[in-house]
């Protein structure tokens, strides 16, 4: 196990690049904890990949080093880093039987018999995958494929750590929740530092204790999801974690107050002097319909069972209020409320006063 340091990395695709967008990868530093299970959760084509296959040694960053335990690993290869790597799609030996494609990776390591067989069996009963042992892998299903997969990564016990991107992309909806808290269970049992790389937020908020959250080649949150769902460092981050997301308003900054639409907003951080894109972010949850406040026209209301979604919009920009069962909902128009304490400003997307 190790703690793995990443230190102004950046990379391009390109042989040449020039601007920040030629950039996969804009700057990242980080520092993964030992023994820690991360997620590492944004949209597709963020860079997420690229930071994995940086991290196990496929691809060489442009610029910045790799370490592991304060040791320099940049220029090692992959074989020489021990990283586990769970791809999307199962990469296994399908002529080989399930107990074989657990046991190759500790035979190769010279492991002995005896451990091969106590670490294949743990992990594959973990896994389920107990009642296959002496079945071909090529006959199986997707997910059994990819459980299999999974467990080659799993069963080493000589790894710095182990990384899935993207695994249950392959895993039938009714499995996925069951895997997923398998690997939760198995991060426990296992200890080694994980890193698993989604693009849903479900996902990354059950499995981990930290997640990254990237956008565009950039790092943008790191916290705990309920961090994530309190105190978003970034609009970004608000909009993409929560369903529906964190409601982004546009503001201006009149005596050091929030004001939309000439309705003045008190928040829980000061705007300060910040200029540029000035907003205001505030969550449905913490958005009332109330007797007087922000004007604004109610569009639809969607009914979950639980509460209502109520969507409404004022100047152009959609907000949703998410309303409990016994309130009343005006038709047509109504005035928006903020929780002040829930309410916050953002300056060109980073929240004003955080730490970026
Ligand atoms: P993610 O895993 O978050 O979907 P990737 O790391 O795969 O994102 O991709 C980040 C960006 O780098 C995307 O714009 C993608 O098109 C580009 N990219 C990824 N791999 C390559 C490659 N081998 N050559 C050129 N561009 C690539
Ligand atoms: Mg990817």
């Amino acid at each position: 196990m190790a703690t793995i340091g990443l230190k102004n990395l950046r990379h391009s695709y390109m042989p040449k690049p020039l601007a920040p967008e030629d950039y996969a990868l804009k700057e990242i530093d980080l520092e993964w904890q030992d023994g820690g299970a991360y997620a590492l959760l944004g949209p597709s084509g963020c860079g997420k990949s690229t930071l994995l296959n940086i991290i196990s040694g496929l691809v060489t960053p442009s610029e910045g080093r790799i370490e592991f335990d304060g040791h320099d690993v940049t220029a090692l290869p992959p074989d020489q880093r021990n990283i586990a790597q769970v791809f999307q799609f199962p990469v296994i030996y399908d002529t080989m039987t399930v107990y074989d494609n657990l046991a190759f990776p500790l035979r190769n390591r010279g492991v002995g018999k005896a451990e091969i067989d106590a670490r294949v069996r743990e992990i594959t009963a973990m896994l389920e995958l107990d009642d296959m042992l002496t079945r071909r892998a090529s006959g199986l299903p997707p997910d059994a494929k990819q459980k299999i997969s999974m467990g080659r990564g799993l069963v080493r016990n000589d790894v710095n750590v182990i990384m899935f991107d993207e695994p249950l992309t392959v895993i039938d909806p009714h499995l996925k929740w069951k895997l997923r808290s398998k690997l939760k269970e198995l991060h426990h049992k296992v200890r080694a530092t994980m890193i698993y790389v989604t693009h849903d937020q479900t996902e990354a908020l059950t499995f981990a204790d930290q997640v990254v959250v990237m956008d565009d080649g950039v790092i943008v949150q790191i916290g705990t999801p309920v961090d994530l769902f309190e105190r978003p460092a970034h609009t970004f981050v608000g909009h993409f974690i929560g369903s529906p997301g964190m409601n982004v308003i546009p503001c201006q900054i009149e005596n050091g107050r929030a004001v939309v639409d000439g309705v003045p907003v008190a928040t829980e951080n000061a705007p300060g002097e910040k200029s540029g894109r000035m907003e205001v972010g505030v969550r449905p949850e913490f958005v009332t319909l109330a007797a007087e406040g922000i004007p604004a026209r109610i569009i639809r209301v969607a009914d979950t069972g639980r509460h209502r979604i109520v969507e409404t919009e004022l100047s152009g920009v959609k907000v949703h209020a998410v309303i409990g069962e016994g309130a009343s909902i005006p038709e047509g128009s109504a005035h928006l409320a903020f929780d002040p304490a829930r309410t916050r400003v953002y300056a060109d997307g980073w929240l004003v006063g955080g730490s970026h």
